[in-house]
């Protein structure tokens, strides 16, 4: 077991399973010595180090909370033969509403205008400025995935123009840009739902934040290395770029100062799929994986590096 997760999910795995918690650094190379062997199953709330993977000569499944598994090494698994599975899906709507939320609190001040409130500016200064309407804009989704599509069905209502880069090319009724800077010219809000990891690492970056332009919303739901966060803090300070809703931050919990200040920019501390309902739906399925594997060997949700070698 790595890292900290509910209560409850201890309970059920220790219902199956011997649970042995991976102590903290000072004490792991004597443990790992002592257990490695016998550890034959991974559940993760937190990735894995590829040296404490391969300290684990037996081991045969590495379950993650979470969809995103960029701080565990899938091809390495694969080519080991360890199935990697993840959460998919049960979190589509939880971090579809969150990356509206931050669209919408950025572009009307929802944060700024409750701190308004609460200072006693409305009775000092009187009526706030006027904000920007959402309404009829051109939202661009970087990532046109599980939660890029669930994004993109929640933007209707709002008379949005949908746009949006991928790696491919994908049959749905919204237009393809090839080129994200191109798209970034084109939109009025960027919504990047990549995943993290090499691939995508500063994809968002200052042409891309520029093309956004001095009216333009970037919304990150996705990965904080997906952004160049120190371009994205100078085009802020400079008014390159109108606003931003961050979720995710490239060294969290470290977030940029600087934003702290500033009312066009809505901060949330990675929680995009943070609800009791949602996080125990995610627990379940890492749950899930793992009893389906000790009882035939299957498992429900691994990820694509691992297709070839999982029975689902
Ligand atoms: P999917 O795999 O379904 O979708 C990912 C999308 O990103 C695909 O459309 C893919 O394109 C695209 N993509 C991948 N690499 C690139 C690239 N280099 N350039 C452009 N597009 C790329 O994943 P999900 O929708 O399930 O999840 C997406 C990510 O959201 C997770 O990996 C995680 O990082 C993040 N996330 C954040 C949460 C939070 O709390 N803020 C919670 C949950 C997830 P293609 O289809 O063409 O390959």
């Amino acid at each position: 077991l790595i890292g900290n997760g509910p209560a409850w999910m201890r309970e059920r795995l220790e219902t199956e399973f011997t649970v042995h918690p991976l102590p903290p650094e000072a004490e792991r190379a004597a443990f790992l010595a002592d257990k490695g062997a016998a550890i034959t199953a991974c559940c993760t709330f937190s990735g894995i180090a590829t040296e404490v993977m391969d300290a684990l000569p037996n081991l045969k499944i590495i379950s993650s909370y979470g969809v995103g598994y960029d701080s565990i090494d899938a091809d390495h698994a694969a080519k080991r033969g360890v199935i990697v599975t993840h959460t998919p899906n049960v979190l589509n709507d939880e971090v579809a509403d969150t990356a509206i939320l931050l669209w919408l609190a950025t572009s009307r001040k929802l944060v700024a205008y409750d701190r308004y409130v609460r200072e006693g500016r409305w009775l000092k200064e009187g009526a706030a400025p006027l904000t920007t309407s959402p309404e009829g804009r051109t939202v661009g989704i970087l990532g046109l995935g599980r939660i890029g599509q669930a994004i993109a069905d929640r933007l209707g209502v709002f008379g949005a123009t949908v746009v949006y880069h991928s790696r491919t090319e994908k049959d749905v009724p919204y237009t393809f840009y090839p080129d994200l800077v191109e798209m970034a010219k084109a939109c009025d809000v960027l919504i990047c739902i990549t995943p993290g990891g090499a691939g995508t690492k500063h994809i968002v970056n200052a042409e891309v934040i520029d093309a956004l332009g001095p009216q333009g919303i970037l919304v990150n739901v996705a990965r904080g290395s997906v952004v160049d966060e120190t371009a994205l803090v100078k085009a802020l300070q400079e008014g390159r770029l109108g606003g931003a809703g961050l979720d995710v931050f490239e060294f969290e919990p470290k977030v940029p100062e600087a934003l702290f200040a500033m009312e066009n920019v809505t901060l949330q501390p990675h929680v995009g799929s943070a609800t009791h309902e949602t996080r125990r739906a995610m627990g379940e399925l890492v749950c899930d994986n793992l009893s389906q594997y000790l009882k035939d060997g299957r498992v429900l949700t691994p990820v694509p590096e691992c297709a070839a070698i999982a029975k689902v």
